[in-house]
């Protein structure tokens, strides 16, 4: 147990809280969308919360648990769904939601602290000089800029952009090092890999400095089509239109579109395969004139005409997009799970009908689509009715048998999950940025069991996770 007295007592200036509501609500993420982590880890807790307001707060912070030998996971606005701000060793939450300042924006670029809601950054950069950021997750309302750098992976506007992992989507990030005297150290360039989607294993990340783009009107469309088939190769289509400027493109099979988004529902009809995309107003005739083309399209939705009063309480379109689309189907069907899977170019489209002609109703289709490696491709984040983690389990094997990547969302290690392998740059830097193993423990296997065996399909239990859990 962390002796809070004591982290009290070095901490005169900081507010630390242990009150068991509030710290077991600051504990948690959106670990729930798997029902595997909703049974493995519904007792997870830390033993306080030490809020973040400034850089000398986090140096402070760290080295008194550094001292005191305490586990330390940070916090932003805990959206992630892949469970890494959930503090399998107990410790202290350390909560940088209240470092949100946006420091400067200039021509291309932004600098802010890492609780700054991305949304924000966005309003800001656009009033500023007609800039927002290149990419965002489906959560940017809530979620901080250091916790998608730190937890996520792209998103919304990854169509144009591609993702994080690619150079130019993060230009700096200043870190503290997590040391009896934590340094201040400034990353660029390939340095960029040891912290970035490193779960906050390696450094608590004190300042980003992100790429902007030119800020555009974007207009929210839905298409409908006969068929998946269909749908999904319109949307390949339009994807590889370079000329036509968008931030996102989405399909959706029937009928969950139409069940799972009711707001939307009277633009939609049940048997209608959905196309979800966001489109420079400017650009907006060009798409019209590409669906035209194809086969049967139907434009369904369009916001290029709707007044502000007829958008009212209608989500950004955004928002029924990548983890979104899972959100709000979970909400009408607590039966359902979700996988998030890679379809790698060029065989993307028939993978796609491979799959989902194998599993039918079982696994509906969601696509995101997305520049990867320079190539439009696409990932998966199908809707899985759940019935039993073995059968989870089997689906994900059939999925990888028949050729497509799984980023399994049912663990919550980032080699399982997020990143699928060992990081052999990370784990170096680990050595260095955090010598005691006290940054988020338990989410890097290779850190803690070097002998780990990836291929061996089962969950990798962290050993603290016991103990953590009581
Ligand atoms: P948190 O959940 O608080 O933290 C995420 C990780 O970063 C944790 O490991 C945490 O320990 C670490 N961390 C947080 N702050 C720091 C810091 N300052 N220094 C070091 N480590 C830190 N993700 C995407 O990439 N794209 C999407 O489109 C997307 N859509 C989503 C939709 C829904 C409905 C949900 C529930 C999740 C989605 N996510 C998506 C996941 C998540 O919302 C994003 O990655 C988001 O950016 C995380 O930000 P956060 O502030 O909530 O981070």
């Amino acid at each position: 147990m962390t002796d809070i007295a004591r982290l009290k007592s070095r901490l005169p200036g900081l507010r630390i809280e242990d009150h068991p509501t509030l710290v077991r609500q600051k504990s948690r993420d959106f670990f729930w969308y798997s029902p595997v982590l909703k049974r493995q880890l519904h007792q997870v807790t830390a033993d306080c919360v030490v809020f973040a307001r400034s850089v000398e707060d986090v140096v402070a912070a760290l080295a008194a648990c550094f001292e005191a030998g305490v586990p330390v996971t940070p916090r932003g606005a805990g959206t992630g769904n892949y469970r890494q701000a959930m503090p399998l060793s107990g410790g202290a939450i350390l909560d940088l939601s209240g470092m949100d300042g946006i420091l400067s924006i200039s021509p291309g670029r932004v600098v802010a602290e890492p609780g700054a809601v991305i949304a924000a950054i966005d309003r800001e950069a656009r009033a500023h000089s007609g800039q927002e950021m290149r990419l965002h997750p489906s959560t940017a309302k809530t979620a901080t800029v250091g916790g998608f750098v730190a937890g996520g992976s792209g998103g919304v506007g990854s169509i144009s952009w591609g993702g994080l992992r690619d150079f130019g989507n993060i230009i700096r990030l200043k870190i503290a090092t997590m040391e009896a005297s934590p340094r201040l150290l400034d990353l660029r360039g390939s340095d960029l890999h040891k912290v970035s989607h490193a779960y906050g294993t390696n450094g608590i990340i004190v300042e980003c400095e992100m790429p902007l783009g030119p800020a555009y009107e974007w207009i929210d469309v839905i298409w409908g089509f006969d068929s998946l088939a269909a749908a999904a190769a319109f949307a390949r289509d339009l994807g590889e239109a370079d000329g036509i400027l968008k931030k996102e493109l989405a399909v959706v099979a029937a009928p969950a579109a139409h069940d799972y988004f009711p707001r939307h529902r009277r633009w939609l009809r049940r048997e209608s395969h959905i196309v979800c995309a966001m489109i420079a107003r400017h650009a907006y005739d060009a798409a019209k004139a590409l669906a035209e083309q194809g086969p049967r399209a139907a434009l369904l939705f369009s916001t290029a005409a709707m007044s502000v009063a007829e958008r009212k309480g209608l989500p950004d379109i955004y928002e029924l997009c990548w983890n979104h689309t899972t959100l709000r189907a979970l909400k009408v069907d607590p039966s359902i799970t979700y996988l998030q899977t890679l379809y790698r170019f060029p065989d993307h489209l028939s993978l796609v009908a491979k799959i989902h002609a194998h599993f039918g109703d079982e696994v509906a289709a969601h696509l995101e689509f997305v520049r990867f490696d320079g190539k439009v491709t696409c990932f998966g984040l199908p809707l899985v009715r759940f019935t039993t983690e073995e059968r989870l389990d089997e689906i994900i094997r059939i999925h990888e048998d028949m050729g497509a990547v799984v980023f399994n969302p049912h663990r919550y290690t980032l080699e399982e999950g997020g990143m699928k392998r060992t990081d052999a740059v990370q784990l170096a830097f680990k050595g260095e940025a955090d010598p005691r193993g006290l940054l988020n423990p338990g989410k890097m296997i290779a850190w803690d069991d070097p002998s780990y065996d990836y291929a061996s399909g089962g969950t990798y239990l962290f050993k603290g996770l016991g103990q953590a859990a009581g």
